[in-house]
């Protein structure tokens, strides 16, 4: 009998492995990109049975974004089917029916661990063997650990990432657990401020800890950035800044106890929640497509170097048109467009036709309590910050009940960038085509104009 069993095993075991599924378009990752791809394929129109979405995770393509948001709060929070893409964008939200209906092959709890460009076959880790005409790649990014900067401790049970809806539900069921307990947040930037806020709405005490010297460094000024600090230090979050975690002490339940900070300070912790920043998942394709700035290199219809594999969302390092460089966004407005831009080139290409290259705009936008902002553009150069005095109810900024204010930044005299805090739809429109524009203006103007401008434009 056991032999029986064993053969049996053998033989399924090698229908898998020869099993070959052939579609004409597969699209790797089943996140944001994946799911405006599929919606843009349709269309464009798309035959029943040639597109497939391969997903590590277990659910259809969503609006990552609501992780770190809504999904985390004490009352109402948002669940699927709720946040499925196209809902982020004001469209549909595209059901598993909807694949169906639309004959799209989502085939879910799959990764996909080898490919090879040039037979254009991927197989996944149960060993099903998929080939395609076209591939788009679109596996998004993973949350950088902090085992890999020799934190001590760093793999006990209490402390949490942030990147998949599985990791937002283990967070969850721990905020249940851990009831009104002690929080660290470790990390200054999105994640770190949304998680950090929906915490303190969770009654947790909060502490933050983070490197820089203030929050979100790398597009905030230190003006903006104290606006949300005091903010943060008035909802009772307790700020830590310019140094980080280097040991965790846990307990003998497996869980941390205390985090040591480099500068000697010891905090008490129930949870810990991590966000030191992302990094694109490319490790599959490293030596077959070029690379650049850690991610695969493309072109503007996000073609990579290898013929019929394109690249899009947070993996790509395309050609920024209006800056004339290559970056990478790891941004939900990028993944969303530069989905549709690939899907656009690949049917174009096969009808021989003409697509403009992309030009995006970049556009990041977060929201903490009953804040909420919007930034286009660049930050470089000079921040120009200016405040909507009309509007104060307090000559405390930070207690204000709607703050509104902004900065605009001045490089080579022209407005490259604007962000807004309490903007109007209105106004962000405005501050988006004042930096798609970049009008000459000088600082005086600016500092005058404030909110105005952005009304105006
Ligand atoms: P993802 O959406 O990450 O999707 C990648 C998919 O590929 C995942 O499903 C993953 O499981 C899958 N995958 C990876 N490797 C494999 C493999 N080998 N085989 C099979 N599947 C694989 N941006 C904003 O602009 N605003 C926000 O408010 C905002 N909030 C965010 C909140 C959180 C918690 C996170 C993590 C990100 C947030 N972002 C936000 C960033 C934004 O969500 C990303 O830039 C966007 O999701 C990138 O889309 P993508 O399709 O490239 O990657
Ligand atoms: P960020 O890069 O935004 O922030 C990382 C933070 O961690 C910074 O404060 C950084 O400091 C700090 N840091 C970096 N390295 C270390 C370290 N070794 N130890 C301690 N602190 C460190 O990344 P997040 O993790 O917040 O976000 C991950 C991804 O999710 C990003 O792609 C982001 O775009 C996306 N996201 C976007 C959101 C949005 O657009 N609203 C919301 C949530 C997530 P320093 O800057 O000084 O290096």
């Amino acid at each position: 009998i056991i032999q029986a069993q064993e053969l049996l095993q053998e033989s399924s075991f090698h229908r898998n492995v020869f099993e070959v599924k052939h579609f004409k378009y597969i699209v790797i990752g089943g996140g944001v990109a994946a799911g405006y791809a599929a919606r843009e394929f349709t269309r464009q129109g798309l035959q029943l049975g040639e597109l497939a979405i391969i997903s590590k995770e277990g659910v259809a393509p969503y609006e990552r974004p609501a992780l770190s948001k809504s999904y985390l709060f004490p009352n109402e929070a948002a669940r699927l089917p709720s946040f499925h893409v196209c809902v982020g964008s004001g469209g549909e939200g595209l059901l598993p029916e909807w694949y169906e209906e639309k004959g799209i092959e989502l085939i879910l709890g799959t990764e996909i661990v080898k490919a090879d460009l040039a037979s254009k076959t991927i197989a996944s880790a149960s060993g099903r063997i998929f080939r395609y005409q076209t591939l788009i790649i679109a596996t998004g990014s993973e949350a950088k650990k902090l085992k890999d900067f020799g934190v001590q401790g760093a793999d006990a049970k209490s402390i949490f990432y942030l990147r998949e809806i599985s990791d937002a539900d283990k967070l969850v069921e721990a905020l249940k657990a851990k009831q009104k307990g002690k929080a660290v947040v470790i990390g200054g930037g999105y994640i770190g401020l949304e998680v950090g806020a929906a915490m303190r709405i969770n009654g947790f005490d909060v502490s933050m800890v983070y490197p820089g010297p203030w929050c979100m460094n790398r597009l905030f000024s230190p003006a903006i950035a104290s606006f949300y600090e005091e903010y943060y230090s008035n909802k009772g979050i307790k700020l830590i800044k310019g140094t980080v975690a280097v040991e965790f002490e846990v307990g003998s339940n497996g869980e941390v106890k205390t985090v040591k900070l480099k500068d000697g300070q010891l905090l008490q912790a129930d949870i810990v929640v991590v966000g030191i920043g992302g990094r694109p998942l490319t490790a599959l394709f490293k030596g077959q497509v070029e690379e650049e700035k850690v991610g695969i290199k493309t072109d503007g219809l996000f073609r990579t170097s290898v013929p019929d594999v394109y690249a899009v969302g947070d993996v790509a390092t395309f050609p920024m048109k209006m800056y004339k460089d290559m970056r990478r966004v790891e941004h939900v407005d990028h993944a969303r467009k530069s989905a549709e831009q690939a899907v656009k080139a690949i049917r174009a290409s096969e009808d021989g036709k003409y697509i403009e290259e992309y030009d995006y705009l970049p556009f990041f936008y977060s929201r903490y309590f009953d804040l909420s902002w919007c930034f286009y553009g660049d930050n470089v150069g000079e921040p120009v910050l200016f405040k909507d005095i009309g509007n104060a109810d307090t000559d405390d900024d930070s207690k204000c009940k709607n703050p509104r204010f902004g900065t605009y930044w001045i490089h080579n005299h022209k407005v490259v960038g604007a962000f807004l805090e309490g903007g109007t739809a209105e106004e962000n429109i405005g501050i988006a085509k004042i930096a798609r524009l970049q009008p000459e203006k000088k600082k005086e103007e600016l500092e005058m104009l404030g909110m105005l401008y952005a009304r105006l434009a």
